[in-house]
């Protein structure tokens, strides 16, 4: 077992070490949905409150527990500070935090258009009323809900989640941040007053653009209990291969995060520095990122003191950029060679998206980027590469 002590990418390892019922060092995987009940009569007992009754070990049912995902959860648990239940998607787990809190109203931001969705369909069941993120305080009442997504998509800038927390708790209401495009060790929500933590696991957790997930993390034990028995009763439950897979990941999660994101500040560091420059001439590198670049986005370019604190090991691998056209944008990404033209984010392969095709919400003339684990510099030259070809292209 971890000492309690240990850092991220310890406990990443050891956390779940309690539930290795075998000798083996890699974990094995489980996909049986169904478990044999006792030998022995006298240990039949029938059930009253599955979840209370189970104990890390004797499973029943899939859709209850289920191996791999409980050994999963044990990890994230220990990650993200909270008592955490994984879900088959992150609109899964989002949907999940609704029908918990089960609020009058809600307030959010722009942000993952998917979320708006799940929020539409809880409306049509409940007459759940949608508040704009920056409604007054004196709107939310006992019991209501902020959903704060930070960073936020497809931008990759970022809201002070404290801000948010003390207008939501000023009236008695609760704060859930998305924190898929911040995990661990880049952000800590509850830190900051977060009540409710959601992720989508099917970015950074799963981290190899091979699963879908979600996860919300609570520090209520007793909302822990009543999240696995409405997921018992509505069955999103993560597969059992990908529980495994999501395992698997979690063990790399704090060296690739932290590498996306070094690597992400630098490429956006390199791109502010350019538009800043007064240069034209498109045979300097400079010159050919003013020539199609008119803007870029990223909490790194955020200069407020809040965001220091909030995300103190740096500040995502995701981030935009507005191009000078909308030309320039729907060619762009057929111009790479490292970065693939794919919507999602989070694994390791570097991914660009006219995010147009995904969001009818956002400017057309933006493309989102999630930086993987290829060499920064190489990302860098496949940029400038694309750039050149756009200007060329143009002219010709
Ligand atoms: C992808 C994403 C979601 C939805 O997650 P799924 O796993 O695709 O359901 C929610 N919020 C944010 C910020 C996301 O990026």
């Amino acid at each position: 077992m971890a000492p309690s002590d240990s850092h991220t990418s310890t406990k990443a390892l050891h956390a779940d070490d309690y539930l290795n019922l075998v000798t083996d060092v890699a974990p094995p995987i489980h996909l049986s949905t169904t478990f044999r009940f006792p030998k022995e009569p006298e240990n039949l007992l029938p059930s009253q409150d599955p979840v209370d009754e189970f104990d890390g070990k004797n499973y029943v049912y899939s859709r209850e527990f289920a191996p791999n995902a409980t050994r999963f959860e044990a990890v994230l648990s220990s990650l993200l500070k909270g008592h955490a239940v994984s879900y088959s998607t992150g609109l899964a787990a989002l949907h999940a935090s609704l029908v918990l809190l089960n609020p009058r109203r809600v307030s959010v931001g722009e942000g993952y258009h998917g979320s708006h969705e799940v929020i539409s369909v809880v409306s049509r069941l409940s007459g759940l009323e949608k508040l704009p993120l920056d409604c007054s305080a004196e709107s939310l009442g006992a019991g209501d809900v902020i959903v704060l997504e930070t960073p936020v998509n497809p931008l990759g800038t970022a809201f002070s989640i404290k801000e948010y927390a003390e207008k939501a708790h000023s009236r008695g209401a609760y704060l859930v941040v998305d924190s898929t495009f911040a995990p661990p060790s880049l952000q800590d929500p509850f830190a900051w007053g977060a009540d409710i933590v959601m992720h989508s696991g099917s970015k950074y957790f799963g981290g190899h653009s091979d699963l879908l997930c979600g996860v919300l993390a609570v520090q209520r034990k007793d909302w822990q209990k009543k999240l696995f028995e409405d997921r018992l009763a509505l069955g999103n439950v993560m597969g059992n291969m990908e529980s495994w897979l999501g395992l698997r990941s979690l063990r790399t999660l704090d060296i690739r995060v932290q590498r996306a994101s070094e690597s992400s500040g630098k490429l956006v560091a390199w791109l502010h520095e350019a538009l800043k420059s007064s240069t034209e001439d498109t045979s300097t590198d400079k010159g050919l990122v003013r020539t199609v670049l008119k803007g870029i986005h990223h909490a790194s370019l955020q200069n407020e003191p809040w965001l220091r604190e909030q995300m103190p090991n740096g500040f995502g691998p995701v981030f935009s950029i507005v191009l000078q056209s909308e030309e320039y944008a729907k060619v762009l990404p057929s111009k790479l060679a490292l970065f693939q033209h794919a919507t999602s984010l989070g694994g390791v392969e570097s991914l660009i998206e006219w995010r147009a095709l995904s969001d009818g919400r956002v400017d057309r003339k933006l493309l989102r980027l999630s930086v993987g684990l290829e060499n920064w510099e190489d990302l860098k030259n496949d940029l400038l590469r694309g750039f050149k070809a756009l200007v060329e292209g143009m002219q010709g």
